[in-house]
C-alpha cells in the first residue's frame, strides 16, 4: 500500500479522499491555492503545499507545481479527484514519468475516452449499444446532411472533445443544419482547442442512467449497478439516485453485464463510469468517465462498498476486496448537490457562511468541506456539499430527505437547499417520473408562477 498520497484537488472531494487514506493508514498531502489556505482539506492533511494563486489554471491545473509538491513531500501516489486534472492524459503520463503512481486508469484509456468519437468506436466494437449517428467526425455540411438523413431529425451535433455540455447544438430541421454545425464547431474550438464534431440522434425524453465499474490488475472486473442522473439543468446533474426508479432487476443485470464485459475487453484499470441515455427500454452509450464521479456515494450506500478505498487499493496493485457475486444492492439512496447559488436564478453566491449545521441522524450523510465562518471563494465550482440520504425504500428516503433538508443550516449565502424542498412536493418527482429535460421544464413552470 502507498505511504503517502498527494490529493490534487480541493473541497468535498479532497476531504473524501483524505478520509479514505486515513482509514487505510496512508499519510496525506494537501495542495492548495492562496485562496484556499484556510480550507478544511488543508487543515486536516498531514502536510500541505501552496501551489499557486487563486485562478485554477495557475494552481489546481498547474502540473509542474503539483508534481513538484509530490516530489518535495515524497508522496508515492497522486489522487486527482474529479474535475481539474482528473481526465488529463498528459498529467497521468507526467506523474508516471516521475515514478509516482497516478490513481486512475492508463493515460491511453483516458485519452481514448476523452475523445468521444474514439470512445464510441472503442466501446461499440465491444458490444455496447450506441446512439445512432455519424461514424466519425464530420468533414463538411454534405456529410452532416447525409448522416442526419439516415438518423432523422431532430439531431444533436456534439463535440468530440466535449465536456460540461459545451459544443452541443440541437438541429430540429434540415435548414438549421449548416448554421448549427458551424456554431458547434466554433464553440468546441474555443472551449477545447479542437473543433471536431459529430452528429447523433436527439433523444426526446430519455433518462440518464450510468453504470459504475471497477477493475483491478488481476483480471477482476465488476459492475456496481446503476445511478439515475436524469434530474439535470442545462445538461448538468442536480440530483442522483440509486437504484433507478424505472429499471427492473433483469434490465440492471443485462446492462451491467454488457458494460462489465466491455470494460474487461478494454483492459481498463481502476474505477470508471459508463454513461447511457435510456429511452423506451433501450440503452444508448454517450460517454465514459475515467475517474471517480461526484455522485459515487449513492452507489456506496446501496452496496456498502467504499469506492475510494477500492480505487486507491487497485492503484497500489491489490485485488478488489469483493467479487461480482458478492455485490448486493440494498435499499435506496438519493444525493442532492448543494450549490452556493441563488435557487431561482442559479447565479453563484460566494461569501462567508455565517452559521453552519449539518443534517444528521439515521440514513444521512453530508459530504462537504465547509464550516462556520468559512469563506466560499468565487474562483471555483459552486458545489459546496452533497447531502446523501439512504434507507430501505424510496418512499422512506424521500421523507428522510425532507427532514434532513429542514435540519440543514447554511446562512450568510444563498444555496440550492430550497430548490430541493420544492422538488420534494412535486408529484411527478415523488413517483420518479422524470427525464433529462423534466427539471428544465419544471423550473420554467415555477417561473411562470403556475
Ligand atoms: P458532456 O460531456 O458535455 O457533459 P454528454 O455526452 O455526457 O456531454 O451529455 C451530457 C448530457 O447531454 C446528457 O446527460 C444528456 O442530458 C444530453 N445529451 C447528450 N447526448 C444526447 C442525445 N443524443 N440526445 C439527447 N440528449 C443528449
Amino acid at each position: 500500500m502507498f505511504k503517502k498520497v498527494l490529493i490534487a484537488n480541493r473541497g468535498e472531494i479532497a476531504m473524501r479522499v483524505h478520509r479514505a487514506c486515513r482509514e487505510l493508514g496512508i499519510q496525506t498531502v494537501a495542495v492548495h491555492s492562496t485562496a484556499d489556505s484556510k480550507a478544511m482539506h488543508v487543515r486536516l492533511a498531514d502536510e500541505s503545499v501552496c501551489i499557486g494563486p487563486p485562478q485554477a489554471k495557475d494552481s489546481y491545473l498547474n502540473i509542474a507545481a503539483i508534481v513538484s509538491a509530490a516530489e518535495i513531500t515524497g508522496a508515492d501516489a497522486i489522487h486527482p479527484g474529479y474535475g481539474f486534472l482528473s481526465e488529463n492524459a498528459r498529467f497521468a503520463e507526467i506523474v508516471k514519468a516521475h515514478d509516482i503512481t497516478f490513481i486512475g486508469p492508463s493515460a491511453d484509456h483516458i485519452r481514448t475516452m476523452g475523445d468521444k468519437i474514439a470512445a464510441k468506436k472503442a466501446v461499440g466494437d465491444l458490444g455496447i449499444p450506441l446512439v445512432p449517428g455519424s461514424d466519425g467526425a464530420l468533414a463538411n455540411v454534405d456529410e452532416a446532411m447525409e448522416a442526419a438523413k439516415a438518423i432523422g431529425y431532430p439531431a444533436l451535433i456534439k463535440a468530440a472533445a466535449g465536456g460540461g455540455g459545451r459544443g452541443m447544438k440541437l438541429v430540429e430541421t434540415e435548414d438549421q443544419l449548416e448554421q448549427q454545425l458551424q456554431a458547434a464547431s466554433q464553440e468546441a474550438l474555443a472551449a477545447f482547442g479542437d473543433g471536431s464534431v459529430y452528429i447523433e440522434r436527439y433523444l426526446k425524453q430519455p433518462r440518464h442512467i450510468e453504470i459504475q465499474i471497477a477493475a483491478d490488475s488481476h483480471g477482476n472486473v465488476v459492475h456496481l449497478g446503476e445511478r439515475d442522473c436524469s434530474l439535470q439543468r442545462r445538461n448538468q446533474k442536480v440530483l442522483e439516485e440509486a437504484p433507478s426508479p424505472v429499471l427492473s432487476a433483469e434490465e440492471r443485470e443485462k446492462i451491467g453485464e454488457t458494460t462489465r464485459r466491455a470494460i474487461e475487453g478494454l483492459g481498463y484499470l481502476g474505477v470508471g463510469t459508463v454513461e447511457y441515455l435510456y429511452e423506451n427500454g433501450e440503452f444508448f452509450f454517450i460517454e465514459m468517465n475515467t475517474r471517480l464521479q461526484v455522485e459515487h456515494p449513492v452507489t456506496e450506500q446501496i452496496t456498502g462498498i467504499d469506492l475510494v478505498r477500492e480505487q486507491i487499493s487497485i492503484a497500489a496493485g491489490n485485488r478488489l476486496s469483493f467479487k461480482q457475486e458478492d455485490v448486493r444492492f440494498q435499499g435506496h439512496a438519493i444525493e442532492c448537490r448543494i450549490n452556493a447559488e441563488d435557487p431561482r436564478t442559479f447565479v453563484p453566491s460566494p461569501g462567508r457562511i455565517k452559521e453552519f449545521h449539518a443534517p444528521g441522524g439515521l440514513g444521512v450523510r453530508f459530504d462537504s468541506a465547509v464550516y462556520d465562518g468559512y469563506d466560499i471563494p468565487p474562483f471555483y465550482d459552486s458545489m459546496i456539499g452533497k447531502l446523501i440520504v439512504f434507507g430501505d425504500d424510496r418512499e422512506l428516503v424521500l421523507r428522510r430527505l425532507g427532514r434532513a433538508l429542514d435540519e440543514t443550516v447554511l446562512s450568510g449565502i444563498k444555496t440550492t437547499v430550497p430548490l430541493f424542498k420544492d422538488l420534494l412536493g412535486d408529484n411527478e418527482f415523488q413517483r420518479g417520473d422524470y427525464h433529462i429535460h423534466w427539471l428544465g421544464e419544471w423550473l420554467e413552470k415555477q417561473e411562470g408562477g403556475e
